[in-house]
């Protein structure tokens, strides 16, 4: 049986589609059992430049199967408005969130490291390296300088409005949905980098005695040569991540009883 959609793509998304398709519903007929990542491909745009599905209204999955008679929004990664607003009806974007932060919240980075998210951070950023990277590398800004977020190229931004690194985090947490992404031990609390295994036999020369001693399991940044261990600062991150996932539960059973 013949089955028909209407489909709209929105904003840059446009740019793969035939001018009679841009910018507009259509509609879309097709036969076989489809998901809507199949169906987003064979009309010719990637799905790596989708953010978010709507279908009947609600956000769906790349693994959706398509039905007879859907109602179909396709958003790009990068969208402004749109995304702003849909946020409110508690959708959830296909993409993990990455970010680039301002000046002011260095230790924010260095938190957000630790908790394994992408946090792009150099303390001699000027506000247009920020908006830049923010564009380029498809970022959203975190900044305690609202004046950044006036600018009219900036798409993607939030205002961060604790001032304490501890509620900062949970509130960044909050807001981007973040609390199923926490990898610890994931990410060089130097440089952002992911991190990888090392033997010890690899490590060991470098070593101080104590550690040499203790510690068996070691992580290295291939960037910045880097090697971390569970010491120390591993149990001063663990009191911090029991700490965002207490005060998380705390604040979702208060907002619960309100
Ligand atoms: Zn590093």
């Amino acid at each position: 049986m013949l089955k028909t959609v209407t489909i709209r793509f929105y904003e840059e998304l446009n740019d793969f589609l035939p001018a009679d398709k841009r910018k507009k519903k259509f509609e879309h007929n097709f036969i076989d059992r489809t998901s809507i990542k199949d169906m987003i491909e064979s009309l010719g745009v990637p799905h790596t430049e989708v953010d978010l599905i709507l279908i009947n209204g609600c956000s769906e999955t790349f693994s959706y199967l398509v039905n007879n008679g859907d109602d179909i929004s396709v958003y790009p990664v990068f969208e402004s408005l749109d995304i702003t607003n849909l946020q409110r009806l508690r959708v959830k974007p296909l993409r993990k969130p990455k970010f680039v932060l301002d000046v002011h919240l260095g230790t924010l980075a260095k938190y957000m490291r630790m908790l394994g998210f992408d946090a792009l951070y150099q303390n001699n950023y000027k506000d247009e390296d920020i908006v830049r990277i923010s564009l380029k590398e498809k970022r959203a800004i975190l900044t305690r300088d609202r004046g950044i977020l006036k600018r009219s190229e900036v798409t993607h931004g939030y205002w961060v409005r604790n001032t304490i690194v501890e509620e900062q985090i949970l509130e960044v947490i909050n807001r981007f949905d973040l609390k199923k992404e926490i990898k610890e031990l994931s990410r060089c609390l130097l440089c952002n980098s992911l991190l990888s295994n090392i033997t010890k036999e690899k490590v060991v020369d470098h070593l101080p005695r104590k550690v040499k001693k203790f510690q068996n399991e070691f992580y290295y940044c291939k960037n910045c040569y880097k090697v971390f261990w569970k010491g120390s600062h591993y149990t001063k991150m663990k009191g911090i991540i029991d700490r965002v996932k207490l005060l998380g539960i705390l604040n979702n059973s208060k907002r619960d009883q309100t």
